[in-house]
């Protein structure tokens, strides 16, 4: 018997570590990681001690008697990688793990934001042998976990299993959590500084970005940050609504976040129900006169952002046709033209297969669906007081009542910190922010809005290396200023800590209990704190 990874997998490699005999790739350290749309186990090699399945932190590993019948071709999906790649390379050798640091106190850390490159860096951070740490994890909203309760999409429960790891982190000695704390609003950053010998700031990239073109701002046009942070109950957007009574969406960009998008838009209403939606967008989503979605791309199906796993969930559902042409197929590579035979080709022959088996079914007539299209570049978001469609550069109209741009993120940034103006991310070298001292970053901040969870991983050690390196030279000199809970005291600020919130996730998962559903979001941050918080709130 073999162990088989599915859908879900967030490549955290937390089961790679864990294999006794190294039949899990492309590992951290192997060169198809970046590349890989999922990790593998090879069948042959597989010893059945179910390590891995313990580790998953998303629950994507099966044995493959016990494979979910919707995962059927993880099994031989598993084994085609291998078959495709051969050998893998051997892992590049780990670098050395870095000296012990000399020193009084334990090294104090703010790590600022709390999805999930905070969790990573704080693990990373927790874990270390060359001197003692004591890390202080932050986040401007009540509750913690970031993309993870307020990106990952609400029917995706088996992907948000990956707290419970970062709440172990969170009860881990060396760690201690403030929520509710906005730096910038309730302390600056020098004030952090002066508290701490390093602040990480791992703030993520948590804005639309817009087009530039006419209609942007008619009502109907839309960002993914804006939709996405509705139907999730983020608190700076549970409030917003959105026209959804017309029979068409258009969504612009074709990467895992415009799928997500479509399926929310098209599922169905017991689909709606098992989700942890936010409350207003449950009953909003159900009452949808939304039949059909087209996700338009500027580039051709050979250039599509989104991964196969995410399409075939979609090409799997009986109640909707994913319609594609055959004639936009023309430049994907088959396997016969393919020389190379790594994971970045795996994928891309994994995605052709998929698109042209699309392009090949009988349109069966569902109820809804889901139209991909390729090189259509938008030109204007049509509508005079709402949106009514979208003009591509061919001259084509779409006609649509909603129109979301899925064409990726931009970082916020944090007064005090120098950033990139178009990106809003921090110039870093090795997670060293350039022109700020003793700050770092991890995570979209850092990189940009790329990879999946579980590449916040890799992305945090190199961060964690660079500032222990750091210390270790002695370019972190002690921290003068006042400590961060005197000046949250003098402020008034209501802190929610790791307990405040546990007592808000068990609220929400006992009101869930009684409607049937995984649980009911508190999306209003007064009450998030008044939950938390009782005796503090505001
Ligand atoms: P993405 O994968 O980078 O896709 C962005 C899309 O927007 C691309 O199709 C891109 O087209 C298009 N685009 C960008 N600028 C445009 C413009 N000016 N005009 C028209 N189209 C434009 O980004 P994402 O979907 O936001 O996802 C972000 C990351 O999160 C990705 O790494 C994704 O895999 C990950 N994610 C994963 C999951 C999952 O695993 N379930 C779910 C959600 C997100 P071009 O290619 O032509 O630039």
């Amino acid at each position: 018997m073999t162990y088989v990874i599915t859908q879900s997998c967030c490549n955290d490699a937390s089961c790679v570590e864990v294999c006794p005999v190294d039949c899990i790739h492309p590992g951290p350290d192997e060169p198809g990681f970046g590349a890989a749309e999922m990790l593998y186990i090879h069948p042959d090699e597989c010893i059945d001690c179910g390590a891995c399945e313990d580790a998953c932190p998303v629950n994507a590993i099966f044995p493959d008697d016990e494979v979910p019948d919707v995962f059927a071709p993880y099994t031989d999906i598993n084994a085609a990688f291998f078959e495709f790649t051969g050998e893998q390379d051997a892992p590049a050798p780990l670098p050395p793990p870095g000296s012990k640091i000399a020193g009084s106190g334990p090294l104090k850390v703010a790590v600022v934001g709390a999805g999930p490159a905070g969790w990573y860096v704080a693990e990373e951070l927790a874990a270390t042998r060359r001197c003692d740490v004591e890390i202080t994890v932050i986040d401007r909203l009540a509750t913690p976990y970031g993309l993870v309760r307020y990106g990952v999409a609400p029917d995706h429960l088996d992907t948000k299993e990956i707290a419970s790891g970062f709440a172990k982190t969170a009860r881990h000695r060396r760690v201690r959590t403030r929520y509710n704390v906005e730096i910038g609003r309730d302390v600056t950053h020098e004030e952090l500084l002066g508290a701490h010998h390093a602040v990480v700031y791992t703030t993520g990239a948590g804005e639309g970005r817009s087009l530039g073109i006419p209609g942007e701002d008619l009502p109907g046009s839309t960002s993914a940050a804006e939709l996405v942070g509705w139907y999730n109950g983020h608190p700076d957007r549970a409030a917003l609504t959105f026209p959804l009574t017309r029979e068409r969406a258009v969504i612009i960009g074709n990467g895992n976040v415009a799928l997500d998008l479509a399926r929310l838009l098209l599922a169905d209403e017991a689909a709606l129900n098992a989700s942890d939606l936010a409350p207003a967008a449950l009953a909003a989503l159900a009452a949808s006169g939304i039949r059909e979605v087209v996700v338009t791309a500027r580039r051709g199906a050979e250039y599509a952002a989104f991964t196969s796993p995410e399409l075939r969930a979609l090409a799997d559902d009986p109640g909707l046709d994913v319609l594609v042409e055959e004639t936009d197929l023309a430049g994907l590579p088959t396997e016969e033209e393919t020389t190379e035979r790594n994971a970045a080709t795996f994928a891309a022959l994994q995605k052709a297969e998929l698109l042209r088996d699309l392009a090949a079914r009988q349109r069966t007539d569902a109820a809804k669906r889901l139209v991909l299209r390729f090189g259509l570049t938008p030109t204007e978001i049509l509508g005079t007081d709402t949106v009514a469609g979208v003009r591509f550069d061919s001259g084509e109209e779409i006609e649509a009542g909603l129109v979301v741009r899925a064409t990726g993120y931009r970082s916020a940034g944090v007064a005090g910190v120098p950033a990139e103006v178009d990106t809003g991310r921090f110039h870093h070298e090795a997670g060293r922010v350039v022109g700020a001292e003793a700050t770092y970053t991890a995570g979209w901040a850092k990189r940009g809005p790329n990879g999946v969870i579980g590449t916040n991983r890799a992305c945090a050690a190199e961060t964690v290396r660079t500032l222990l390196d750091d210390h270790a030279a002695g370019n972190l000199p002690d921290p003068t200023g006042e400590p961060l809970d005197d000046l949250l005291v003098e402020r008034g600020v209501t802190v929610v800590d790791q307990a405040g919130w546990n007592t808000l996730d068990a609220h929400e998962r006992a009101s869930g209990k009684e409607v049937g559903r995984p649980r009911v979001k508190v999306a209003d941050p007064a009450e998030q704190v008044r939950i938390a918080a009782p005796a503090h709130a505001r």
